[in-house]
């Protein structure tokens, strides 16, 4: 008997997350110099991190040996206020991708279902298989979802459903209002997840107050993440806001010290910095622009996004990912998505980008 046998049946079924390639795993197998190459990948932040941020956490070394605060009391506070909810409806993440997993530990069982769109952020049918429940896949629309027919798929079992606005890896984006309507339309027993972990990058006027929906639907969660525009995806902090019965529910299955110390003082200075974030929703803009108009130039097809990563179409894209690879520009293949022609490459520095569309040509004009 193996070992894995041992392993629930669905806990065997899980097709691993697969993460971008990292920029020294690259270096070793083709022997480039790390500072040569780019990584596009991971949706990181070009600009990395606030250097506020930087001086803020120092002080934090020398309180290393320490527990955090299982609490996150000052992070809770800052966010509470800014979102003008109460603390107990806060919930912090060891990055928002724990939230996620504590929403589908905390409200699914082998019994009960969720329901998400074809093409969603791979880390909902990953927290739902976790625990045994079943994944209802509702078929995109244009690459985005498909409320109408998210919600013809809701279920008697069906406990969470899982909207990603903008969505990750497509980049597709729904109004505010029509998200709301949805909101409505679903039934009061079941959660929505509406991870808004572009929601930075979004102009002011469709950011929705999703947020504020909260106190006429406490049944719903939105979430965040401080991994994006926030340039902390190292330090892994995220959050969830929801009603405070829901939020005492996800606390209960989090782990008691679960967003380290250095995360939760970087989070609290990295609000505060908005000139670091109006730059680097600066650059995203200028980058996303640079690199749509490179595809057009190039005949390639790309799907509109609103997020800081765009999905190109490329044929046969193992291939092309592979030959960006040898020039030393990593991007995110798709297949595991279900979008076996497409590549997601996160918007980088100028440079970055003019790196990537040159080594694309070059790939396209060899195929
Ligand atoms: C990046 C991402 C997250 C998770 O990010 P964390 O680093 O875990 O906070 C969540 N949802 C979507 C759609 C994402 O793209």
């Amino acid at each position: 008997m193996s070992l894995c046998d041992l392993a629930p049946h669905h806990v065997r079924g899980i097709a691993p997350y697969q993460p971008g390639k990292p920029i020294a795993e690259l270096a070793r197998e083709m022997g480039i110099a790390e500072d040569e190459i780019v990584k596009l990948a991971s949706n990181e932040n070009p600009l990395g991190t606030s250097p506020r941020v930087l001086a803020a956490i120092e002080n934090v070394f020398l309180e290393l040996a320490r527990y955090p605060d299982g609490s996150g009391f000052d992070l809770k506070a800052a966010l509470a206020e800014r979102l003008k909810v109460g603390q107990e409806q806060i919930v912090l993440g060891n990055g928002s991708n724990d939230v996620l997993e504590m929403v589908a530990r905390a409200f699914l069982t082998s019994g009960s279902s969720a329901v998400y769109s074809q093409y969603a952020f791979a880390v909902y049918p990953l927290a739902v298989q976790g625990v045994g429940a079943r994944g209802i896949e509702v078929p995109a629309k244009d690459y985005g979802h498909d409320l109408m027919a998210m919600l013809e798929a809701i279920e008697d079992d069906t406990r969470i459903v899982f909207l990603a606005n903008p969505n990750n890896p497509t980049g597709t984006f729904l109004p505010p209002a029509e998200v709301k309507s949805f909101i409505e339309e679903v039934p009061r027993e079941v959660l929505v997840v509406l991870d808004e972990a572009y929601y930075e990058y979004l102009p002011r006027e469709l950011q929705g107050d999703s947020v504020g929906w909260i106190a006429h639907h406490p049944n719903l969660i939105v979430v965040r993440t401080f991994s994006k525009a926030y340039g902390l995806a190292g330090l892994r902090v995220g959050y969830g806001a929801t009603s405070a019965e829901v939020a005492d529910m996800l606390n209960r299955v989090r782990q008691p010290f679960n967003v380290n110390s250095l995360a939760q003082a970087a989070a609290m200075e990295a609000m505060e910095d908005e000139a670091f974030l109006e730059h680097c929703l600066d650059i995203n803009e200028a980058g996303m622009d640079q690199l749509t108009e490179g595809f057009k130039r190039l005949g390639v097809e790309y799907i509109p996004s609103h997020g800081n990563f765009v999905c190109c179409r490329v044929g046969n894209a193992t291939a092309m990912y592979r030959s960006l690879l040898r020039q030393g520009v990593i991007v995110r293949p798709v297949a595991n998505y279900g979008m076996p022609e497409h590549l997601r490459v996160s918007v980088g520095l100028e440079s970055e980008n003019a790196k990537f569309l040159q080594a694309l040509e070059h790939a396209l004009n060899k195929s």
